[in-house]
């Protein structure tokens, strides 16, 4: 039985609110830790180094994938996005929870390497809401905006293999889920075992 930290990993289109989510709930939960991602994608109005993603060029992104430098890496809407190795395996040593927010490709990879990880998926109420939070989200061009909407429609088909899923209508509700999933993801035995062998079972 393992005494590391638990992994949470958050999925589902983008536009359906899973970084407002993963604030909310982080704002729940302070020692949750958040891995940043490195991305070939240029930051946004707003996002910064370091705090939203690493943003890397192709070139050095190549090759740190090339040096195994990330657990999980896809191609998403035409840029790449990976999951550092060492700052996830620092997390998770220090038995600190750790947050991921990644795409289906990257959860499946995961999945593949950490099969007792927590996988949860974001759906929004219907396709039209979707749509509009994608238009209104304004940080796309309106190519872009199609070519998420089509990726949607993949990525929602991938939400009948995850643990949990989320429909995010009203945010603060959703953000209520996500807690709830933590919480009892963390009372499940395997978590409180490690920590109570003594008790339950004294020398
Ligand atoms: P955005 O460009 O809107 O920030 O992110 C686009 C998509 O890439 C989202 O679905 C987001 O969850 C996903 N993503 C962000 N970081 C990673 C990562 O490290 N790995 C993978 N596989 N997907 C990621």
């Amino acid at each position: 039985m393992d005494s590391t930290g638990q992994l949470f990993v958050l999925s589902g289109p983008s536009g359906v609110g899973k970084s407002s989510l993963r604030t909310g709930v982080r704002e729940r939960f302070p020692e949750l830790a958040y891995s940043i991602s490195y991305t070939t994608r240029a930051p946004r109005q707003g996002e910064s180094e370091g705090r939203d993603y690493h943003f890397v060029s192709l070139e050095t992104f190549l090759t740190m994938k090339e040096a195994g430098a990330f657990v999980e890496c896809a191609q998403v809407h035409g840029n790449y996005y990976g999951t550092s190795g060492a700052q996830l395996e620092k997390h998770l040593n220090d038995r600190r929870d750790l947050l991921l927010e990644i795409d289906v490709q990257g959860a499946r990879q995961v999945k593949e390497h950490f099969p007792r990880a927590c996988f949860i998926f974001v759906l929004p109420p219907d396709r039209e809401t979707l749509k509009k939070r994608l238009s209104e989200r304004g940080t796309e061009q309106g190519g872009d905006v199609e070519a998420r909407l089509d990726n949607a429609s993949r990525e929602l088909g991938e939400a009948s293999w995850y643990d949990y899923l989320i429909i995010n209508d009203v945010l603060e509700e959703a953000v209520e889920a996500l807690a709830a999933i933590i919480l009892s993801t963390r009372c499940r035995r395997q978590a409180i075992l490690p920590r109570v062998r003594n008790l339950i079972q004294p020398d």
